[in-house]
């Protein structure tokens, strides 16, 4: 018999119950048991829905508090020594502390767990890492779901993948050096998994899906040989991969000592072939046929003739599954009473899926006449998608065929440009401007809601808007900031602000996914040709700069962030969407040049994200990103600044591909690594303007007009200052207006002390 089995379920709750209990722990509002028995019950409604969805093997240990990386980190003793206090087991404040950092501990550092928009927490080593189990929840765990009857198939993150995420923090030190302390205590947990009688346990190692040199590697074998059974009785293991493939490692991962494996069909469906050839007897292959990894209704009809080609080879080891941890898709929905009944029958989330799960595993178990209504239902709903006058607008396609090669170019070289937006703007040296937001105070959002249930009439919000606009207006003037912008009142979320005006968006009420902690995102679905209909932000800006002589930037998201923070179609390409999007804020852009707005920035802080796991996919993805951004930009005229933005400080490997994009100026993150990001902007030459931030946003420390001035010294080094711009790393909509006020007073401060010197060392260089 084929056994179905889940890799992971989201945590959050269908209407973020961990959110809620999380958020009131830390304010003080509920105690620690309280917050233990919310999460218990959350487990325990978790298992009973895979159960009842009809999941043979439901994963246990999948859950955590905050972060599935920290919790391994917790399970392993592994707390870095400053937050260790020489406690035996690591107790909820110590693991909080890791996680948010406290009034004297610094955080660990988050990041992205490869191309998703989850954060884990990094694990930090030095020579002196030990381990040890050092907390009971896992095992706890266990014996909750055994006493509900569930059997359970334990998850952990392996050894390899969790030494490979974590980050040294000595210097020459190697994290693989620690792979034999960490050896013998996973074995340590693994038989006392099988004393509590757990038969199966999953061993996430997604590193695999990395490019990986050979040290990584050639230390996999021996460390599954170490986690074999051997005098002690230890469950059996199976390795699970996913969001690539990994059949350039098939040979090795099939003689690999473990009982079993699991590749990703949807990312890669072409690497089954490599693991069916040969595959060893005695060993479980678990297929990922339905994706975790999007919102769509899978083809069952097809999955399900994939699987039985790989039943006549497997026959009763084959396993079956979603293609990764459901943690990154929505939960229920069934939930969701707002969607259109036409689209919501396109869509299926964590419930769905696991459904679809089951179908497959019946269909292979009794044959597909005991699945033919779901086939039936699967198949239709899929045709009616294909056929769907919402998906196909006949006014994009016709957009697209008028898209020409110049369309992805501006008219002149940046030289001339830039001599002509000189000309019209005549900016100082150093021009100081902000990266779009201003604090989104209460009463904005009280407005926007009020607005949104309808309680606030057309008028009042419109007036609401305009009084912030105008205040944020003269606050920059009173500032004697140089660029100015609106603020970005009328907007919740950069994406959801512009999907919702354009066709071919559909929108949740808790289509929520984890992205850290507590903190949870709404992706838009974006499931059809994208049009705008009809403006979307020019009235605002027009209103801002009718405040002011000063230049007013419009401020737009670009279409390479709109696609990854939205949930996207699958029955087109990627690169195909973008262009789409590309061509609707290419709309917006004349639309507000022909407005006499004079500086538009196209927001792209997801830009480095998109990029794929492995680097020999990193050419054709930069390709169309950056003919994407080009297309949505290049359609103003020759003294129409182009500005962009991204906020994170790791790009010097891409450098080229963002000069490439041909803004005229980018503003970019880098006052957290006291500008060591813009040593690769020297070197590369970079082309155009850049504003390098001049101090982080996410703090609320009120940075000192002497450490601004210092970072633009510094900067001033490797960028000719008749480049370089002023600003903050990125928007300042989480802060609160007297910071923000402050804040910048002493930014536009340190610019003109800069200028000043400047000015000075030119006059003395100059000859007598
Ligand atoms: N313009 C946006 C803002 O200032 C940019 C946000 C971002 O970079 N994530 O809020
Ligand atoms: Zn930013």
């Amino acid at each position: 018999m084929a056994l179905t089995h889940n890799l992971g379920f989201p945590r959050i709750g269908a209407q973020r119950e961990l959110k809620k209990a999380l958020e009131a722990y830390w304010r003080r509002e509920i105690d620690e048991d309280r917050l233990q028995t919310i999460a218990g019950e959350l487990r325990k409604q978790h298992w009973i829905l895979q159960r009842d969805a009809g999941i043979d093997l439901i994963p246990v240990g999948d859950f955590a508090l905050y972060d599935q990386m920290l919790n391994t980190t917790a399970l392993l003793g592994a707390a870095p020594a400053r937050f260790n206090a020489g406690s035996e087991e690591i107790g909820l404040d110590m693991y909080f502390a890791m996680a948010r950092g406290t009034p004297s501990q610094s955080a660990m550092e988050m990041t992205k767990w490869f191309d998703t928009n989850y954060h884990y927490i990094v694990p930090e080593f030095n020579a002196d890492t030990t381990f040890r189990i050092a907390s009971s929840q896992l095992f706890n765990e266990v014996a909750e779901a055994k006493a509900l009857g569930i059997s359970p198939k334990v998850v952990l993150i392996g050894p390899l993948t969790y030494l490979y995420l974590g980050k040294e923090i000595e210097p020459g030190f190697n994290r693989l050096d620690l792979l034999s302390r960490l050896l013998p205590i996973y074995r340590e947990i693994l038989a006392r998994l099988a004393s509590l009688g757990v038969e199966w346990v999953q061993m996430d190692e997604p590193l695999l899906a990395l490019d990986l040199n050979d040290a990584w590697l050639a230390n996999l074998d021996q460390a599954y040989a170490a986690l074999k059974d051997a005098g002690t009785k230890l469950p059996k293991l199976l390795l699970a991969t996913y969001f690539e493939a990994v059949d350039n490692h098939a040979a090795r991962l099939k003689n690999l000592p473990v009982d079993g494996l699991h590749i990703d069909l949807c990312r890669a469906p072409a690497q089954l072939d490599a693991f069916l050839d040969d595959y060893p007897t005695g060993k479980v292959l678990s297929l990922g046929v339905i994706d975790g990894r999007n919102v769509w209704r899978a083809d069952l009809i097809r999955a399900l003739s994939v699987l039985k080609q790989a039943q006549f080879v497997l026959g009763e080891r084959l396993w079956v599954a979603p293609s990764c941890s459901l943690l990154h898709c929505p939960v229920n929905l069934e939930l969701e009473s707002r969607l259109e009944g036409e689209i919501k029958n396109w869509l299926a989330f964590a419930a769905q899926k696991l459904s679809e799960v089951s179908v497959l595993g019946r269909g292979l178990n009794q044959g597909e006449d005991a699945i033919r209504e779901k086939l039936d239902a699967s198949n239709k709903a899929r045709q009616e998608r294909r056929e769907s006058p919402r998906i196909h607008n006949p006014l994009m396609q016709e957009r697209l065929l008028r898209l020409t090669q110049q369309d992805s170019a501006r008219t002149s070289p940046f030289a001339v440009r830039q001599t002509l937006q000189r000309q019209r703007f005549q900016l100082p040296l150093l021009p100081t401007t902000t990266i779009g937001s201003f604090p989104q105070t209460p009463e904005i959002r009280q407005a926007r809601a009020a607005f949104r249930k309808g309680e606030l009439g057309n008028l009042q919000y419109l007036e609401a808007m305009r009084k912030e606009i105008e205040f944020a207006i003269k606050k920059q003037e009173e500032i004697g900031l140089d660029v100015l912008v609106h603020g970005e009142p009328e907007r919740n979320d950069m994406v959801e602000y512009f999907g919702e005006q354009l066709w071919g968006y559909a929108f949740t009420e808790n289509g929520w996914v984890q992205s850290y902690g507590s903190r949870c995102v709404k992706p838009p679905i974006l499931y059809g040709d994208i049009y705008r209909p009809e403006p979307m932000t020019v009235d605002w800006i027009q209103y801002a700069q009718s405040q002011t002589v000063k230049p007013v930037k419009g401020m737009l998201t670009g279409p390479i962030t709109m696609l990854m923070w939205s949930f996207v179609r699958d029955d087109q390409p990627r690169s195909l969407t973008a262009l789409q999007l590309a061509l609707a804020i290419r709309d917006e852009v004349a639309d507000l040049e022909r407005a006499g707005i004079g500086v538009i920035q196209i927001d792209e802080p997801a830009f480095r994200e998109g990029l794929p796991l492995k680097k020999a996919d990193w050419k054709e993805y930069l390709q169309w990103a950056v003919e994407a951004f080009r297309v949505s930009s290049s359609g103003v005229r020759d003294d129409t600044q182009i500005h962009t933005h991204m906020c994170y400080s790791e790009f010097n490997d891409i450098l080229p591909a963002i000069a490439d994009m041909g803004a005229d100026v980018i503003t970019i993150e880098t006052s957290r690594s006291r500008m060591e990001l813009l040593d690769g902007f020297g070197q590369f030459k970079y082309p155009n303007e850049i504003g390098p931030g001049v101090y982080d946003i996410h703090s609320p420390r009120i940075p000192e007009t002497g450490q601004m001035l210092e970072l633009l010294e510094k900067a001033c080094l490797v960028i000719n200052p008749q480049q370089l711009w002023v600003n903050p790393d990125c928007g300042l909509k989480t802060r609160s207006w007297p910071e923000v006020v402050t804040s910048l007073e002493r930014m536009v401060e340190a610019a003109r002390l800069l200028r000043e010197r400047l000015e000075i060392s030119q006059t003395e260089t100059l000859p007598a």
